[in-house]
């Protein structure tokens, strides 16, 4: 078992070049205001820490769907995210039952897992057993937003106090945003307040720019990942990935 990568995938966005040449066809015409309002971005995030994925469904203005661990297989389904902050080689002391030992994050997780599977093979229920789960242990939760609610979400979790986990997943949710709809999204209102996001937006707008044609050359319905690692010194290991209208 090994701490895993996490994916932000842009799976699905409004088609604004078609939204907008066909209500103009109709005599609407659409302002910067009327594109925030209309339309939705559903990601599909996968191996976010549990931990994560409760700051995330308090943004209440939001869609979700949330991996099962009632009927999702502990096997199929059990991996962890590890703070880099935590060394790998780290181990605690820790005492059970007048037995002393040393153990890793890696292995406080292993046993986590193992007691819990082993619940489930005595017959305890599953939704019983996940009570062992800890904050790490990583979770898939699909995730549907207006523009407007994004920029929103942007403005508190891409600032430099939000936490690394989802600070790392907000940066890259904005650069596929970026890379898919460049007209609703421009810089965002934090960087007129924060050096550091000011920085990031202007990177990500060079990254994006660089891969754009790549992006277009995509076929409709493929996955194109969109690279922002290493230049984006993001805290863990995070993927990006827009699927192609
Ligand atoms: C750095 C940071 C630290 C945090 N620390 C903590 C913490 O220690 N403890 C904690 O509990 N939470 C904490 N939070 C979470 C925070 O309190 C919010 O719950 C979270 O950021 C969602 O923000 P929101 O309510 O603005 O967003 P959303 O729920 O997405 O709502 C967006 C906006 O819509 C409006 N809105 C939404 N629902 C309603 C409603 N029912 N009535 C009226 N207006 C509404 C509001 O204007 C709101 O700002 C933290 C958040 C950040 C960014």
């Amino acid at each position: 078992m090994r701490s895993t990568t996490t994916k932000v995938i842009l799976f699905s966005y409004t088609n604004y070049p078609s939204l907008i040449c066909n209500l103009e066809k109709e005599g609407v015409k659409m302002t910067q205001d009327d594109l925030l309002r209309h339309g939705s971005f559903t990601f599909d995030l996968q191996g976010v820490s549990r931990a994560a994925s409760h700051q995330i469904v308090r943004h209440r203005i939001a869609s979700f769907s949330q991996q099962s661990q009632r009927y999702v297989k502990i096997t199929r389904s059990y991996g962890y995210l590890k703070p880099s902050g935590i060394p790998e080689d780290l181990k605690v002391p820790v005492e059970i039952h007048g037995r002393k030992m040393e153990l890793s994050f890696a292995d406080v997780m292993d046993l986590t897992r193992q007691a819990e599977e082993g619940l489930v093979a005595t017959g305890i229920k599953a939704e019983d057993s996940r009570y062992l789960r800890p904050n790490a242990a990583t979770t898939n939760i699909v995730m549907s937003m207006s523009p407007r609610q994004l920029i929103h979400f942007f403005n508190l979790r891409c600032a430099p106090d939000a936490q690394w986990e989802i600070r790392d997943v907000a940066w890259s949710m904005y650069g596929a945003v970026s890379l898919a709809a460049p007209r609703v999204f421009g810089p965002l209102p934090a960087a007129e307040e924060s050096e550091f996001v000011r920085k990031r937006v202007m990177l990500i707008n060079e990254l994006v720019q660089k891969q754009d044609s790549a992006f277009e050359k995509t076929p409709p319905g493929e996955l194109f990942h969109l690279e922002l690692s290493p230049q984006l010194d993001f805290s863990h290991p995070v993927e990006s990935f827009v699927r192609r209208y």
